[in-house]
């Protein structure tokens, strides 16, 4: 079945009523007949009908055995390390989301769990880094800002030989594109925030497990945790996924527009997005996924805040916003937003120049969003031209 049928077929028509949309049931606890005795749930906490039909919609979308719906995609993300014991090792790619790197540091450091970063766009420096004590690899790709891609079967084989669990944050793509687990991850999350949800209204968090040993012990985690979807998140959520392959093919067709014409500015230095061949890992990006994605970064010329931020000022139809995913079009400057906490030269060495700027490239024509961005670049230009113009008459008096 082609990928658009199988996503809209995924979501189930009401057994009960018929009802053609999933009903949301928003209820806390659940009438039971004789102690223990019930229609298959009893505390909302531990389950709810409209929470569980997201959870197999994502669970037959990943090909895996089991999904758990979370109030965001860290607590998705917080569920999975909850797997690891005081002294297991997280190896996890370098250019991690800020939050991930957060939580696993400051948060699970202080219970004992370490992490190593290395650039898993390179397979032999994650082969070089796993350790006895590694018990979880962690991978997302593509990466943000800077859309890394690291080859997701490569990876797999090194954790299972030793005998390590891989996790693939598969925000980016979405499961439109790229399906870890058939190319042999153990684990997927996603904050289903940005493409799932795709509408910029909830934040949401997605774990499937590719077997149900570890489904179980999963939504274990969560009953005892207590971090569930809420019924109506869910319901959007769904409701965002019934549209996903459509609007993925056309923020994929979007942003290979964008990032082709923004390689050809005058103003723009680098261009990250894997659909160039230009992209370092183009041809793993081609191997492992259906398309690239709608997210695009670049570099200016003049690489400084000053002329990045003329760039996200101005704008109209890019808004300027944390968060990606969405039908609208936003931007944002990670030096000053998204990585504004990591020391700035420690920023740069990972790629995040002082003059990035990311795009979320949403589902507007596209010929009116490159007209957006080249008012803007045109700005930026001409600012940085007064800017020069000025030192050089400074010079010569
Ligand atoms: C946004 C994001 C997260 C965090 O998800 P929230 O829903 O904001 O908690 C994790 N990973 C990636 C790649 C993200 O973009």
């Amino acid at each position: 079945m082609s990928t658009a049928t199988q996503i809209i077929h995924s979501i189930p028509v009401d057994a009960q009523t018929g009802a053609i949309a999933v009903p949301i049931y928003q209820t806390s606890t659940f009438v039971q007949e004789a102690p223990g005795v019930n229609k298959g749930y009893d505390y909302a906490r531990s389950g709810n009908p409209t929470r569980a039909a997201l959870e197999d919609i994502i669970a037959k979308l990943e090909e895996g055995s089991t999904g758990v719906a979370f109030g965001s995609g860290l607590a998705a993300i917080d569920a999975v390390v909850k797997l690891l014991e005081s002294g297991d090792e997280i190896l996890a790619v370098d250019d991690i989301y800020g939050g991930a790197f957060r939580l696993f540091t400051h948060i699970y450091g202080k219970f004992g769990i370490k992490v190593n970063y290395t650039d898993t766009t390179n397979v032999e420096n994650v082969f070089n880094a796993v350790t006895p004590n590694t018990k979880l690899i962690w991978i997302e790709t593509p990466t943000n800002p800077t859309l890394k891609i690291s080859d997701i079967a490569a990876i797999a084989k090194i954790a299972k030989a030793h005998n390590c669990l891989l996790c693939v944050d598969n925000t980016f793509a979405s499961p439109a594109l790229q399906k870890p687990l058939k190319l042999g991850a153990d684990i997927v999350v996603h904050s289903a925030t940005k493409y799932l949800g795709g509408h910029s209204d909830l934040i949401a968090g997605l774990v499937v497990a590719k077997n149900k040993e570890l489904g179980d012990k999963l939504k274990y985690i969560q009953n005892a945790s207590g971090a569930i979807l809420s019924p109506f998140d869910s319901w959007l959520v769904i409701r965002g996924i019934e549209t996903l392959n459509l609007r993925v093919k056309q923020h994929c067709a979007n942003a290979q527009a964008v990032a082709g014409w923004l390689q050809q500015h005058p103003a723009v230095d680098k261009v990250y997005y894997p659909g160039l061949t230009s992209h370092i890992n183009h041809q793993v990006a081609k191997k492992q996924s259906k398309g690239f994605g709608g997210v695009v970064s670049f570099t200016l010329k003049n690489d400084s805040e000053q002329a990045a931020t003329k760039v996200v000022t101005n704008t109209r139809l890019f808004k300027l916003a944390e968060s990606l995913g969405g039908v609208k079009s936003l931007l944002c400057h990670p030096a000053q937003m998204t990585h504004k906490s990591i020391p700035a030269e420690k920023r740069r060495s990972a790629g995040v120049a002082d003059s990035l700027v990311r795009l979320s490239v949403g589902l507007e024509e596209v010929e009116d969003l490159i007209a957006d961005l080249d008012h803007a670049l045109g700005l930026a230009t001409s600012a940085a031209e007064a800017v020069a113009a000025q030192t050089i008459a400074g010079v010569d008096r």
